[in-house]
């Protein structure tokens, strides 16, 4: 057993079952999780997608993990985390984009938001975040790095910060190379890591220097085994040491991840580096263990909820379902009961 694996003097063991009984599927179980893989394709699926979109039931499932498809919905959205006690990352949806017009509007969709934030005085308590496949990565890593220094200035000017979120990993170097671009001017930028890749704990190690603000989740793309663990196990202990390299530096990691156990392993090892609430904080999805972002805030964590708002809703959807076999059950019977 790791070193890491050890907790206050008891190991710890993973299997595949969770805390509500019902049976792991991280992203990385792709392989051995058929009906992820059945979603998914579904996903891809038009007249699928067709349906979903349209289906009057979709709004009700959609609204419960989507803030809305305006920056109106999202602002409202993002005043009740506030008041509740949470803070949020706004993620404006969209993703590959191999279109300048659309990779525009991305970023305009951005800089209105940055405004609105900064007038409703929401920006102390709400930052964005920025996938750089929706702001021209895959056309040119030049026009994405041109367009994520637009919406960082936008971001200094209301008072808050930038996360670019990782997405596959033929992206990430590029990722890591804008990240470092954007840090020399702004070094509040953050980072995400995904402990899924072989090499994460590689960077998790480089990006823990003094005030480097780095996210860590298991990740949430379909991988080949060159590059990633397929096995849950190995992904959460990887998720371990790399909780463990980011609290041993001198960074501000943002622990993502609704998994139980990974979320006390998170607290036992803040405290056992000596780690105070406001040095690290805790991330989880809108919509995914409510309770729990309350409960981690009434304990004096900063607790960070990733709020996806736009049209563009119906990839992220689909990828939450494939996570989660109950969310699917759910939504089903919804279409089902409502017809
Ligand atoms: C704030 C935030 C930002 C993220 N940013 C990125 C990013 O930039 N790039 C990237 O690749 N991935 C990102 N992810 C997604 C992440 O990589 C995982 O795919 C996702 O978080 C599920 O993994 P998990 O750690 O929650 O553990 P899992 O093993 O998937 O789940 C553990 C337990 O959490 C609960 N749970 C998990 N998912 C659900 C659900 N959908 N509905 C209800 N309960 C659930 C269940 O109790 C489950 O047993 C982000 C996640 C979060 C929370």
């Amino acid at each position: 057993m790791d070193d890491e694996w050890t907790l206050g003097g008891s190991a710890e063991r993973w299997d595949d079952r969770t805390d509500d009984g019902s049976i792991g599927h991280g992203p990385y179980s792709l392989i051995v999780n058929p009906l992820r893989s059945l979603i998914l394709a579904a996903a891809r699926n038009g007249t699928i997608r067709r349906l979903v979109a349209t289906a009057p039931v979709s709004r009700d499932v959609v609204r419960r993990f989507v803030a809305g498809e305006t920056t109106a919905d999202a602002v409202a959205v993002t005043r009740r985390l506030v008041q509740d006690g949470l803070t949020v990352t706004l993620d404006y949806l969209g993703e590959d984009t191999t279109d300048t017009a659309q990779a525009e509007r991305t970023v305009q969709a951005y800089l209105d938001l940055l405004d609105r934030l900064h007038a409703e005085g929401l920006a102390d308590h709400a930052e964005v975040s920025v996938k750089l496949s929706a702001v021209g990565q895959m056309l040119d890593e030049d026009l994405a790095l041109a367009n994520a220094k637009r919406i960082c200035q936008a971001a200094e000017a209301a008072g808050t910060t930038v996360t670019l979120d990782m997405e596959d990993h033929t992206t990430t170097d590029s990722t890591l190379r804008v990240l470092a671009e954007l840090r020399r001017t702004w070094p509040w930028v953050g980072a995400v890591l995904q402990t899924y890749l072989h090499r994460t704990l590689d960077d998790a190690k480089r990006l823990s220097a003094e005030g480097s603000r780095v996210r860590l989740c298991k990740g949430a793309y379909k991988e080949p085994e060159t590059v990633a663990f397929a096995d849950k196990t190995e992904v959460d202990k990887s998720y371990v040491r790399c909780v463990n390299a980011l609290l041993a530096g001198d960074g501000y990691p943002m622990f993502a991840t609704h998994d139980p156990r990974l979320v006390r392993i998170v607290d036992e090892r803040a405290e056992a580096h000596g780690r105070k609430p406001g040095s690290f904080e805790h991330q989880m999805l809108y919509g995914i263990r409510p309770d729990e972002q309350l409960r981690l805030a009434q304990q004096g964590h900063t607790v960070r909820v990733y709020v996806p708002f736009g049209e563009e809703w119906y990839g992220y959807l689909m990828r939450r379902m494939a996570e989660r076999p109950a969310n699917t059950t759910f939504f089903l019977r919804a279409l089902a009961t409502r017809g």
